[in-house]
């Protein structure tokens, strides 16, 4: 049945992909893609597969939102499988939502396919642990480029817990005012921060520091980039035996 698959390619690592995922790229007739995708990937999608790049870079959409979906509709139309393949998971910040509600307005079926989302698995995989007992209860993932055209909500500062970790995405930009916020709001200077700049690939930088100095440390990683606040960058050390 003619299907437009939203799916998520993982935060990087081509291995960090799921096996539905590998399944509808092998499929597929068209992919559509991010920046954020590696390009590898393509490399399973079968001979004669048009593979197209919607590539976003930081602050404006190479195509925009609204011809992305009619370009997902228009592909819909001509062919049985297409792959709409995002960074990480769709649905973090991934605008996964506002594509199926545009499909689902057009009569076209499309189904979700869970990625692994960069806000947990990128600071795993740099052996920061998103919870961890006695450390943090819960983690927060938010966005870090605020803008009043994109709609999400304002952030409430005061509203983060001492006992939680909060991963910015799209923050690199944002990170001094970021730690400005936290320590307006009462966290400490030493509260731990790390930035993780592409990572799960092989040119993964981490850097540590705390809420007073991780800006200077950390302001001119390559993007990708997350930042994680809370104890739980502390662990990272001791897994690393320099604790
Ligand atoms: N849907 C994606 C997130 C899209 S927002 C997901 O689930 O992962 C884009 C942001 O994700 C980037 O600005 C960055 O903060 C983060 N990001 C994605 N891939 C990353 C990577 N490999 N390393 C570090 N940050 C990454």
């Amino acid at each position: 049945m003619r299907k437009v698959y939203l799916t998520g390619a993982g935060p990087g690592d081509i291995e960090l992909l799921t096996l539905k995922a590998l399944r509808v790229v092998r499929q597929a007739d068209v992919i559509i893609y991010d920046r954020l995708v590696n390009p590898d990937l393509l490399k399973e999608a079968k001979p004669g597969c048009e593979c197209i790049y919607v590539g976003k870079e930081n602050k404006h959409h190479i195509l925009p939102q609204d011809e992305i979906n009619t370009l997902l509709y228009d592909k819909a139309l001509e062919h049985e499988s297409v792959v709409r393949l995002k960074g990480g998971d769709s649905v973090v910040f991934g605008r996964g939502g506002e594509e199926a509600l545009f499909l689902v307005s057009k009569g076209i079926d499309f189904e979700f396919i869970p990625g692994i989302t960069s806000a947990i698995a990128v600071p795993e995989m740099a052996n920061i642990p998103i919870t961890h007992r006695g450390k943090s209860v819960s983690f927060r993932v938010v966005t870090g480029y605020e803008s009043p055209d994109k709609g999400y909500a304002q952030l409430d500062w005061s509203s983060f817990k001492h006992d939680e970790t909060i991963i910015f995405l799209m923050g690199l930009h944002q990170l001094e005012n970021i730690c400005k916020q936290l320590i307006g709001v009462g966290k400490s200077k030493d509260y731990p921060v790390a930035v993780i700049s592409r990572g799960t690939l092989e040119d993964e930088q981490v850097i540590v520091g705390t809420l007073a100095d991780i800006y200077e440390k950390a302001k001119d990683l390559p993007t990708p980039a997350l930042i994680v606040v809370g104890e739980v960058v502390r662990i990272r050390e001791v897994l690393l035996g320099e604790g």
